[in-house]
């Protein structure tokens, strides 16, 4: 089973937008491109919305038979570990394997030392083609990246054979992940995971690495633009060399997490991959639960009711929804609008102030970022949330293409 050269990765907290995220793609698609779409979801947010993977599954059947798509698609347990998998592995056949918490564990020490050994050819300087600056590589560079990373690494393996176990070899889509942590790892690091994975034959076709930056969620990218590019640049030759030199699927590419909205690293990214001639995976999640909202703010009447019960509700529970998200949020207090102020807001109004518009006055990305971890509250809300999705339908699919097509595809595929 194979992942073609572009994919997005869609997500949907409620499962309701499958129709409008395989719209989107398909209007992409009729460029020439042949985007791959991937619905996602984390074992996390199917315990907060109280959903089944088997949801998701259903959920993009039905999008793509409505849609009578014939292309690929896959349904990608996103962020599981041997604790989580057990319930996507009959209806999943793309796995996110998430060994972030594992990095820094240290393994055995025969097996570490076994590790430096094999990378012995690879000290002193290591060129990589098209990348001007070799890479140093010391005994105590391997030492440390082994210390780091074998650990996590094995424990991908582990998992990748569990799940061939039950479903049988070349039967899904295997993606390796770390992005959840700290510090980001460095194209040189990433060399050696490769190889890791490769003495494990782990044949992974996605690999989601911590990039520099802060990749918040539902806003745009915040760091340096320019060393993202440097290095993300890099880390494409690494996988180019890797996948020869270790016999990694050639198919392998980099996967960006939280990659919706991350609007002035887009150009950087398209760039690349085009001046190489490489694929890329791009996971966006919570920004169509973004578009409910807007849309129901923009029905007007009970729709924009609930938009602003959800936005007074969050407020409260501010502290409890964004600590599970605090690496990855960065709100200003100071800068939410209060609930009375909210409440004397027209539908636009909510509406402009939650949608990413850059440089639009009335877009509020503390706001918007407060709205996106507050999907819980929906989900709470049971019926009277999901029946309103179904009320509004029309309005709320029409936000969701045009923020994935519009502001998302446009952008990345330079459309
Ligand atoms: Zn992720």
């Amino acid at each position: 089973m194979k992942l073609g050269k572009y994919s997005i990765g869609t997500g949907d907290r409620f499962s309701h937008q499958g129709k409008a995220q395989l719209q989107s793609l398909l209007k992409a698609n009729e460029t020439g491109l042949n985007i791959n779409p991937v619905w996602n979801k984390s074992n996390r947010e199917h315990h907060y919305v109280n959903s089944q993977p088997a949801d998701t599954r259903k959920e993009a059947d039905e999008a793509v038979k409505a849609l009578g798509y014939s292309g690929p698609y896959f349904v990608d347990a996103d962020h599981i570990n041997l604790d989580t998998v057990d319930s996507f592995i009959s209806v999943s056949d793309f796995f996110t394997l998430d060994v972030a918490a594992y990095i820094g564990i240290p393994c055995p020490k025969d097996e570490a030392d076994a590790f430096v050994a094999s990378c012995k050819k690879y000290t002193g300087t290591l060129k990589i083609p098209q990348i001007d600056q070799p890479f140093v590589v010391t005994t105590e560079l391997l030492q440390s990246i082994t210390h780091k990373f074998l650990a996590s690494i094995q424990k991908a393996a582990e998992i990748y054979r569990y799940i061939t176990e039950k479903k049988g070899e070349g039967c899904f889509i295997t993606e390796v992940s770390m992005d959840e942590v700290p510090s980001p790892q460095t194209p040189v690091e990433l060399f050696f995971i490769l190889k890791m994975l490769a003495d494990r034959k782990v044949p992974a076709q996605t690999i989601a690495p911590k990039f520099t930056g802060r990749f918040n969620k539902g806003v745009d990218y915040v760091g340096d633009v320019a060393q993202f590019a440097k290095e993300f640049e890099e880390d494409v030759l690494v996988i180019d060399y890797a996948v020869k030199e270790f016999g990694l699927p050639e198919e392998l590419k980099l996967s960006i997490h939280s990659g919706s909205d991350k609007f002035s690293i887009y150009p950087a990214i398209y760039t690349i991959i085009k001046k190489y001639d490489k694929g890329l995976h791009l996971k966006t999640a919570g920004t169509t639960w973004l578009e409910e909202v807007i849309g129901l703010a923009l029905a007007g009447n009970d729709g924009l009711e609930m938009a602003k019960s959800i936005y007074s509700e969050a407020l409260a529970q501010k502290e409890a929804l964004c600590k599970p998200y605090a690496d990855v949020i960065d709100i200003d207090p100071a800068k939410l609008p209060s609930v009375e102020e909210v409440k004397a807001w027209s539908g636009k109004k909510f509406a402009d102030t939650l949608r990413h518009i850059p440089g639009h006055p009335d877009y509020n990305p503390n706001f918007r970022q407060l709205i996106h971890v507050a999907y819980k509250i929906a989900a709470d809300k049971g019926e009277a949330y999901t029946g309103l999705l179904e009320k509004y339908s029309d309005m709320i699919g029409k936000c969701v293409e045009e923020n994935i097509y519009d502001r998302h595809l446009k952008r990345l595929f330079n459309l």
